[in-house]
C-alpha cells in the first residue's frame, strides 16, 4: 500500500462529509500517491471519470471485465476510452479459478442457489478487483445512499477492512439521480444504452433486468433472490452503515 502524502489542505473523512465531490477527489489526489477509479461504466463511474480527468488528467481507471458484461458496457467503455484521458485497466477473472468454478457448477451457477451466484460474483468480481487494488493508497467507487436500503449508510469515506485497510472513498454518495443525470447532460457525456431500455443498474447481462416503477434502484440486479442483498461482494457490509452517515476514525485517514 502507498503511504499518504502531506498535503497543504489537511482535511479529515469526518470533514469530508457535504463536501463538494470535487473537492473530494481533489483531498483523495493530495493524499495519496496512487489512487484509483473502479468504473462499471454506470452513469455514476461517467461523472466520477470525467470530474476526476478536469483534476488529474490520466487518472488509474480499473474496470471489472467478468466475461458476463452486456455488449453496451464494452461499446460504452470503448466510448469513453476516447473520449477522457484515462489510464485504463481492464481486469479479468484468474483463468483457473473460472475454469475450475465452471467445471465443477456449469457456467450458469447464479441461477442455482444465492452461495452459487455469490461465489461466480466472488470469482469474476471481487477476488479481481482485490488483486487490481494492490499497491493502491485509496480507492474511488460511485455509491450513492439513494440507491438501495443497504448503501443508505455508504461512508464518504472509510477504511476498506476487506482491501487490506486502503481507504475507499464515494464521493457522490449524497446524490440522487437526478443530480447525476444533469451532471452528465451539463457536460454532454455519453450514457448507458441500457438505461433507455428501462434499466436503472447494470452489472452482468444474465444478472441484470430492467426495473419497474417504484422498485429500487437495483432491484433487477440478481432479481430471483427475494428478500436478498443486492450487493456482489465488492462493498463489505462492514464499510456501510445502516444508522446513517458514518467515516473511518478522522486520525487514520486525517
Ligand atoms: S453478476 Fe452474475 S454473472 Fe456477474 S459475476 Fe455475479 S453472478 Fe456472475
Amino acid at each position: 500500500m502507498d503511504t499518504p502524502r502531506r498535503t497543504h489542505r489537511p482535511l479529515s473523512g469526518a470533514a469530508l462529509e457535504g463536501v463538494a465531490a470535487e473537492s473530494i477527489l481533489t483531498w483523495a489526489f493530495e493524499r495519496f500517491e496512487r489512487v484509483a477509479i473502479v468504473a462499471s461504466f454506470q452513469a455514476e463511474s461517467v461523472v466520477l471519470m470525467d470530474m476526476a480527468c478536469r483534476i488529474r488528467p490520466h487518472v488509474d481507471v480499473i474496470t471489472l471485465d467478468t466475461g458476463r458484461l452486456p455488449q453496451e458496457t464494452h461499446d460504452l467503455i470503448d466510448v469513453l476510452r476516447r473520449r477522457l484521458p484515462l489510464r485504463l485497466r481492464v481486469v479479468s477473472p484468474d483463468p483457473d479459478e473460472l475454469e475450475a468454478m465452471v467445471a465443477e457448477h456449469g457456467v450458469n451457477l447464479f441461477h442455482r442457489s444465492p452461495e452459487l451466484r455469490r461465489h461466480c460474483c466472488d470469482v469474476r468480481k471481487a477476488r479481481p478487483l482485490a488483486r487490481a487494488l494492490e499497491g493502491y493508497g485509496a480507492w474511488v467507487t460511485g455509491l450513492r445512499r439513494e440507491q438501495s436500503e443497504s448503501r443508505a449508510g455508504t461512508p464518504v469515506v472509510a477504511l476498506d477492512r476487506a482491501h487490506g485497510g486502503i481507504v475507499k472513498i464515494a464521493p457522490l454518495a449524497t446524490w440522487n439521480r437526478e443530480r447525476v443525470r444533469e451532471y452528465l447532460e451539463t457536460h454532454d457525456l455519453p450514457q448507458h444504452a441500457l438505461y433507455r431500455r428501462g434499466y436503472t443498474s447494470i452489472g452482468c447481462a444474465p444478472c441484470t433486468r430492467a426495473t419497474r416503477p417504484g422498485e429500487d434502484e437495483r432491484a433487477g440486479r440478481w432479481w430471483w433472490e427475494i428478500g436478498a442483498v443486492k450487493e456482489c461482494g465488492l462493498h463489505a457490509a462492514e464499510n456501510t452503515h445502516a444508522g446513517g452517515p458514518a467515516v473511518a476514525a478522522p486520525g487514520a485517514i486525517a
